[in-house]
């Protein structure tokens, strides 16, 4: 699991964004973190991954203290907000790019590259570069790319945002069949009510740097701790 005590972030020159965050995540847990525009979302996302220090408090992953740790040594794989793929590279290249990182040799790279495509349904298109790609298509590279790295942790900060809703509705699905088939960790990050309240174990609401209430789909719909929870996740007008 991952825990959080009592982060505090500020960037460098600017207000703190983060004002005291605890969160105690299970391992294999499906953690939605929604919020407004702003409130420390991606941030949040980014001190997990080791994108970011804290200022202060402490961040525990798999029962040992991360604060100091390098990304690449947090056994955690990062989904980002505007998911990127290199354009010059293949599907194959780009699920393949992290291994190379990591000094895999190439023939096991690219096996491991395929098995990932058969589970995302990429097969027929190893070959291609994104720009040939649909976004559902780039969407589930982007997936490809931080599943290849077999982490026990992914951070998704809205991957399904530059979709259309019938896609998005497919990809929700898939998603949450991966998280059944993995057994992983899910850090997810949304502005979507509906696809809060279907996807999480439990959802954090975060406002303004300050964790509002952290709590199943049920408690949070049912006992709001507040009128803005309320607005945000109960029930719809
Ligand atoms: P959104 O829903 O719009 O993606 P968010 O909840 O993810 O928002 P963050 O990106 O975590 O919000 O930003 C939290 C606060 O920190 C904002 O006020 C933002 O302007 C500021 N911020 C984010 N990244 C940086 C940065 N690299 N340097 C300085 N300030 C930043
Ligand atoms: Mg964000």
């Amino acid at each position: 699991g991952i825990t959080l005590h009592d982060i505090r972030k500020a960037y460098p020159g600017g207000p703190e964004v983060l004002h005291g965050v605890s969160l105690d995540i299970r391992a294999g847990e499906f953690v939605v973190v929604v919020g407004p525009s702003g409130c420390g979302k991606s941030t949040l996302l980014r001190l997990i991954a080791g994108l970011e220090r804290c200022d202060r408090g402490e961040i525990v992953i798999g029962g040992r203290r991360a604060n100091d740790l390098a990304p690449q040594n947090r056994d955690i794989a990062m989904i980002f907000q505007n998911y990127a793929l290199y354009p010059h590279m293949t599907v194959r290249q780009n699920i393949a790019f992290g291994l190379e990182l990591r000094g895999m040799p190439k023939a096991e790279r690219n096996a491991r590259a395929e098995a990932v495509a058969r589970t995302l349904q990429l097969e027929a298109y190893l070959d291609r570069k994104p720009g040939a790609l649909s976004g559902g298509q780039r969407q589930r590279v982007a997936m490809g790319r931080a599943m290849a790295r077999n982490a026990s942790t992914f951070l998704m900060d809205e991957p399904l945002s530059n979709l259309d809703n019938a896609l998005r509705v497919a990809m929700r699905t898939e998603i949450k069949e991966l998280h059944r088939a993995l057994g992983a960790t899910i850090v997810y990050v949304t502005h979507d009510q509906t696809e809060a309240l279907s996807l999480a174990d439990r959802i954090a609401v975060l406002k303004d740097g300050h964790l509002l209430q952290f709590g199943t789909p049920a408690e949070i719909y049912d006992t709001p701790a507040d009128m803005f929870v309320a607005g945000f996740l109960g029930t719809p007008a």
